[in-house]
């Protein structure tokens, strides 16, 4: 509480996947929350439990657009900015689009820091890291990034955030903190987006062919969305005084082969692995060095692969039924058909 209120946390983007989460986990620490999003890539029903939560707001609104008044009224104690696409496909839509929101959203969104007296926090990425010739990656690695790929929008977005989030910081106008957040995977996550768990996992619960771009032998490092969020909770607290930003993720590096295989094990699934050619850029190893966080923050993950695969499976299996329930899809004939579900294996 401050001045006998509850205080006010702005999450932008979060309607979205990591900024559900966070909503959900900032209203259970008391806080009273104001949720800014446009809707770009989040979705109402991440959010509609939380309608009747008398200290719960939504103002739906594009960061790139003035602060609309009602965010600005609220001066808030904490700035949380998630709002970006983030997967490759969504944020490859509209590039121009992406580069504002990651710079002049950024900039709109320290500013209301900035007058209100707020911690600011942003969600930058691994992806600030490139395709790394330094592994594991450590903070103060400066990365290898394309400036002119077609993941440049984003990388370069987010790498030009976090030099004004730094800007700010410098000059005494907010008290600025900086997660560099790798692959993170869940509940919430969407089965259009790209990302290799919600692909994997909703082409085996549909029991349609595997796409393994590439031959599978790049890694990555996929944290949990609770730990996840845990982290970002530790790091925008009061108390922190983080020297720079600070990777958030997983140090177990995994194949994404071994994930797949990961799945099909946990789904029952019969889908058959079909190999495609590996994106533009694609980062061969992803790998968090995440002493940083360990040291000032006392945090590392804890949900072990296959407990937080399972929990997103359960998700994704009641998530798909309910997309065929308001939009089932039409066969070559124009008749709708029921896709093919499979259970979880084991867990239930
Ligand atoms: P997401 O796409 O589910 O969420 C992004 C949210 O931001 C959505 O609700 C979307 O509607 C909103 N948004 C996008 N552009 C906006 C704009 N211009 N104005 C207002 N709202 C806008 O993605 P996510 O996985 O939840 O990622 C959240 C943040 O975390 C992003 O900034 C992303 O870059 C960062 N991040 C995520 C991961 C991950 O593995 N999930 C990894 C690294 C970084």
């Amino acid at each position: 509480m401050r001045n006998g209120r509850h205080k006010t946390v702005v999450v932008a983007g979060g309607a979205g996947f990591l900024g559900s989460h966070l909503c959900d986990a900032l209203l259970a620490e008391g806080m009273q929350v104001l949720c800014l999003d446009s809707f770009l890539t989040g979705r109402r029903q991440n959010i509609q439990h939380l309608a009747r939560d008398p200290r719960f707001d939504v103002v739906e609104s594009d960061v790139c657009d003035p602060m609309p008044a009602a965010v600005a009224r609220a001066r808030p104690d904490a700035v949380f900015n998630l709002a970006c696409a983030a997967s490759p496909p969504h944020y490859q839509a509209n590039p121009e689009h992406t580069l504002l929101t990651c710079v002049l959203g950024t900039r709109h969104l320290l500013r209301l820091a900035e007058d209100a007296g707020a911690r600011f926090l942003q969600a930058s990425t691994s992806e600030v890291y490139g395709d790394p010739e330094m592994h594991p990656q450590r903070e103060d690695y400066r990365g290898c990034v394309s400036p002119t790929g077609p993941r440049a929008c984003y990388d370069e977005g987010k790498r030009a955030a976090e030099t004004l989030a730094f800007d700010y910081a410098r000059a005494g106008r907010a008290d600025v903190r900086v997660a560099r957040i790798f692959n993170t995977y869940g509940p919430r996550m969407r089965a259009d987006d790209g990302r290799v768990v919600s692909n994997v996992v909703s082409q085996a619960l549909a029991g349609e062919d595997i796409t393994l771009y590439g031959d599978g032998r790049q890694t990555r490092s996929f944290c949990y969305v609770d730990d996840l969020i845990a982290g970002l909770l530790r790091l925008g607290a009061e108390d922190v005084r983080p020297p720079g930003p600070v990777n958030l993720g997983n140090p177990e590096e995994l194949r994404v082969a071994a994930l797949v295989q990961r799945v099909l094990a946990l789904t029952g699934s019969p889908s058959k692995v079909v190999q495609r050619p590996l994106p533009v850029d694609d980062p061969q190893r992803r790998r968090p060095d995440i002493a940083l966080a360990r040291a000032l923050l006392d945090w590392q993950p804890r949900t072990d692969l296959d407990s937080g695969l399972r929990a997103t499976i359960a998700w994704f299996e009641r998530d798909l039924c309910w997309q065929q329930a308001v939009r089932p899809p039409a066969n070559d004939d124009g008749v709708q058909e029921a896709p093919l579900m499979l259970g979880l294996r084991g867990a239930r």
